[in-house]
């Protein structure tokens, strides 16, 4: 067993045994580590091979899984057995992938319902954490094979729109394929490592000589299905990512499918046709890959399907893939802003990805942002590279990085008139915590229901829930009384655990938040927009709510004073209270604040004199009890 010592001075691991770092991708993964000798980080590929491990998975007649280029030839020959851009599915249901449904040619369990995603393969069924652990378990023994010792530790990284749930699910795949994930780190963030800007001088490009005090980077990453733009500040050796935006249904794969698109129009043939026909889906796809790949560097690409000719030119594909293009030039804009900086703002820009080969991609970032791009280090090892060098700081070999990551939504509870709560704000730096204190609203209330929520607006019905829990056993109490304190801890990994303890008995109760489906880009991009579109009536709701639940404590308290002082109240205090209390509560059913606001203060005026009477009556017996 390997045996890892905690250096408590520094509270870093002594490696005894490897770490590496892996880019577990939708298209490719591979693996990177810190050579021994020369302490630069070096993607591991056996002889003549490549470093690429494509992210496909056969399942052979006799039950065999296969991984890797092997994998990728049977797309064609057997689309049913042979499982491609899992990635996609990881933390989703089918309610999320339906719409791209067509894309996939193996069978997606189309249950129609929230649950989790499954593949059917035979008579069996994957999900998309199997699949992953199928191609981790690969990248594991290739590992092995090539530096001749276990690896059982790993740094692996996902697109930094990854939710909790999906971080959680790469996670599990990384233990089910044998390993222990000691970090999930955003892709981003790794390959801005791995360009060394401010940084350690094991990175690919050297580092830097006096790096500059701050510097803010754009870590632009166009893979294979995901597509990141991140904004990063590094200072003294610092990362912090600033903010985040992408889209985890933007790729490569969609420049192919435009391809596709345009061929089939070519030929007068309708999508219809194309799901129907696995096996000419697959050839097809892979034949606009190449197409595309081949117009990174020609004018022209030509080739043979089954006895047609196919045809394109660099000006149609470009005028294809322009509106992808655009699309993550408008995250690019998103990013700046969620960020508060100007164009003129950013310092470098970094290319990520196997898709920022295209020259359109390159020309129109490069354009927005006004400054040549930075594209030295190979785009598709890049972000292995980085984790190579995270799995080295982690190891406690390098201690001039840190690094920062932010939530890309506020995270917060429900409170009365299901109100949201923020607790922890969106683009707060990850890892981080905060806490708030509550009480109980009903005399001898025995525990309280947590209700954990993501999003931006107001009202938690309008957000999305994530967990919820009841801490019970708060001792019997007047209401108002019990302090329950919740708290928010999101760890580096971007997991959410949430503790609700009740302050005077101790009792308490923890979660840790893994969703059960996953959040499509889509939903969060509608979540953010329309945290806009509906800002002032938002704001009016909330005041209208607030207003309701101030009215309703009223309500509740005076009927308890009455009841209990009822002896000594005049008959025409008793009335005033009556009438007034009934007016309150007819405005509680109207949607008109500031009526309820009138209401609340007639109230109060009418008990006010005799509830500080009776309170002067009861300290006066009391005076008089001390005094003999
Ligand atoms: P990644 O997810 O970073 O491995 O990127 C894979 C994507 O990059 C796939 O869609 C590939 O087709 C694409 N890709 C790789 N090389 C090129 C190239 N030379 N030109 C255009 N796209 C490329």
């Amino acid at each position: 067993m390997a045996k890892i010592a905690i250096n408590i001075a520094t509270g870093s691991l002594q490696q005894e045994e490897m770490i590496v770092g892996i880019d577990l991708g939708t298209t490719n993964s591979l693996v990177a580590i810190i050579h021994p000798e020369t302490k630069q980080p070096i993607a591991l590929k056996e002889h003549n091979s490549s470093s690429l491990v494509p992210s496909v998975i056969h399942f052979d007649e006799a039950g065999n899984v296969v991984v890797g280029e092997e994998a990728k030839k049977q797309l064609i020959s057997q689309p049913q057995n042979t499982i491609f851009s899992a990635k996609r599915l990881m933390g989703k249901s089918y309610n999320d992938i339906k719409a791209n449904a067509s894309f996939f040619s193996y069978k997606v369990i189309d249950d129609n319902t929230e649950s989790l995603v499954k593949v059917q393969v035979g008579n069996k069924f994957y999900s998309p954490i199997d699949l992953s652990s199928f191609i981790l378990k690969e990248l594991k023994q290739r590992a092995e094979h090539i530096l001749k010792t276990p690896v059982n530790k790993a740094v692996i990284t996902v697109p930094a729109y990854f939710n909790d749930a999906q971080r959680q699910a790469t996670r599990d795949a990384g233990k089910l394929a044998g390993l222990d994930v000691l970090r999930i780190v955003n892709e981003p963030t790794a390959a801005s490592l791995a360009y060394g800007l401010g940084a350690p001088s094991n990175s690919p490009k050297g580092g830097e000589e006096n790096p500059p005090k701050e510097k803010t980077i754009a870590v632009y990453d166009l893979g294979g299905g995901t597509f990141d733009v991140s904004i990063l500040k590094i200072a003294n050796g610092v990362f912090e990512v600033l903010s985040t935006n992408g889209d985890t249904y933007l790729g490569g794969d969609d420049m192919d499918k435009a391809i596709v698109h345009y061929w089939l129009a070519q030929a007068g043939l309708t999508e219809d046709e194309l799901s129907g026909n696995r096996e000419f889906a697959q050839a097809i796809r892979l034949k606009a890959e190449e197409a595309k790949i081949h117009l990174s560097s020609n004018d022209h690409f030509s080739t043979a399907l089954n006895g047609d000719i196919l045809t394109i030119t660099k000006i149609t594909f470009e005028q294809l893939v322009q509106p992808l293009v655009d699309k993550t030039i408008a995250c690019c804009a998103n990013a700046l802003k969620d960020a508060e900086l100007k164009k003129s703002g950013i310092d470098v820009i970094v290319m990520v990805g196997g898709s920022t080969r295209v020259p359109l991609v390159k020309q129109s970032v490069s354009e927005f942002f006004g400054k040549p791009v930075n594209d030295s280090v190979n785009p598709d090892e890049v972000v292995a590279l980085g984790a190579a060098i995270q799995a080295d700081i982690l190891a406690g070999n390098n201690k001039q990085v840190l690094l920062l990551d932010v939530t890309p939504l506020s995270l917060g509870i429900e409170t009365m008139g299901g109100l949201m709560d923020v607790l922890i704000p969106r683009n707060s730096k990850i890892p981080g915590k905060a806490a708030r204190q509550y009480t109980t609203q009903k005399d001898g209330q025995g525990s309280m229901r947590i209700s954990v929520f993501q999003g931006e607006r107001d009202m938690v019905k309008d957000n999305r829930r994530l967990a919820e829990f009841n801490l019970t056993g708060i001792p019997g109490m007047p209401a108002g009384m019990a302090k329950v304190e919740v708290s928010f801890l999101i760890n580096a990994d971007g997991i959410l655990s949430v503790r609700a303890k009740e302050l005077r008995s101790g009792v308490e109760q923890s979660i840790e938040v893994k969703p059960q489906y996953g959040l499509t880009d889509a939903e969060l991009e509608t979540m953010l927009l329309d945290s806009i579109a509906h800002a002032k009536d938002d704001i009016a709701l909330r005041a209208l709510v607030e207003a309701r639940t101030e009215g309703e404590q009223l309500l509740s308290t005076t009927e308890k004073f009455v009841n209990k002082n009822a002896a000594l109240l005049a008959k025409e205090e008793l009335m005033n209270t009556a009438a007034a209390m009934q007016a309150l509560q007819l405005s509680l059913t109207l949607e008109d604040k500031d009526l309820i606001h009138t209401k609340i203060e007639e109230l109060n005026n009418i008990s006010r004199p005799y509830a500080e009477r009776i309170m002067d009556q009861a300290i006066a017996v009391a005076m008089k009890g001390r005094m003999v």
